[in-house]
């Protein structure tokens, strides 16, 4: 199924509806569900593995469409939530989530390689579809070797976040396979050992630059990406300092920064007015590195400002 000339719109939208899939413990959902439209699965009903509903899934990305246009429903407040022109109807995956699947207690994680399979044999998966399993410990989902066998076999992209500290030998197995964008992605709030200790009780940070090097060293592109989400309290010399440290010691792919989402929403213009100098330094002193930036969540002004 494409979508045809006639199937997009002017106007609020999201790029993510018709184009993700997220499975989540309770439900499949059309968007990141980091934002927004979070509290509720966008799919109605229960899914826990297998089939997928392909009425059931189109008939809700219908509707959030609808409701985008008239500015109400679930999605009102995401920050991707903007004007534009987007696909009224589906594309083909681009994105698939696996979204708080390992640290939810209360839900065993199921298996998604059968869904994902379907999906794959009927075509309705983009060649350069990216999975990727996005929130909790990736070496800990307990189906890891039988997605990372899909993901392989198929020649997709794939990210697995992981906190390093310790190294996952199924995470290496599937990134050490390098003939595609694959990675495990490292999220940082804190820089140095001392505020990470501050910040966690642990002392696990000289453990996790060790691991993060042992992964980076798997391919020869390096299969390391920093995430560096800021709190306000981060944006400081001691973490500045030390993240250009952990920068230089990672042999990393590329840097990603993104804002604390809590802090970011909460007030946006309080958050940016300490933000945008302090990020606008740090990529300046990573590209003299030769480090490659990235940046997710801001919008376009606010990049625009970043990058001055
Ligand atoms: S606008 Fe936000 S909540 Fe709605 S589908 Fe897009 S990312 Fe999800």
């Amino acid at each position: 199924m494409t979508t045809r000339e006639d199937e997009y719109y002017e106007g609020y939208g999201c790029a993510h509806l018709g184009s993700w899939l997220s499975f989540t413990p309770r439900g499949l959902s059309h968007c990141c569900i980091a934002y927004g439209a979070a509290a509720e699965p966008a799919v109605p009903g229960e899914y826990s593995g297998g089939p997928f509903d392909r009425a059931a899934y189109f008939a809700s990305v219908k509707e959030y469409v609808k409701n985008n246009q008239q500015r109400k429903g679930p999605c009102r407040g995401c920050v991707y939530l903007r004007m534009g022109r987007y696909a009224a109807g589906f594309t083909q995956f681009k994105f698939i989530g696996l979204n708080h699947f390992v640290d939810n207690a209360a839900e065993p994680p199921y298996d998604v390689v059968p869904c994902l399979q379907e999906l794959h044999d009927g075509q309705m998966l983009a060649k350069n579809a990216f999975i990727s399993l996005e929130s909790g410990e990736a070496s800990r989902y307990p189906h890891l070797v039988g997605l990372g066998d899909f993901i392989i076999r198929n020649n997709y992209g794939a990210r697995f976040n992981t906190n390093a500290l310790s190294f996952s030998g199924d995470i290496a197995d599937i990134l050490r396979d390098g003939r595609k964008l694959r990675y495990a992605q490292l999220t940082l709030k804190n820089a140095t050992p001392e505020t990470y200790r501050n910040a966690t009780g642990s002392d696990g940070f000289p453990l996790i630059v060790e691991n993060a090097v042992r992964y980076s060293q798997l391919t020869e592109r390096g299969s390391v990406v920093l995430r560096y989400v800021l709190p306000l309290a981060s944006m400081n010399g001691v973490e500045y300092a030390g993240f250009l440290q952990l920068a230089s010691d990672v042999r990393r792919r590329f840097v990603r920064i993104a804002p604390d989402v809590d802090q970011y929403v909460g007030n946006r213009a309080e958050y940016m007015k300490s933000a945008t100098p302090f990020i606008r330094d740090l990529t300046h002193d990573l590209k003299k590195m030769d480090v490659d930036v990235k940046y997710s969540i801001f919008t376009p002004d606010e990049l625009a400002s970043i990058k001055e």
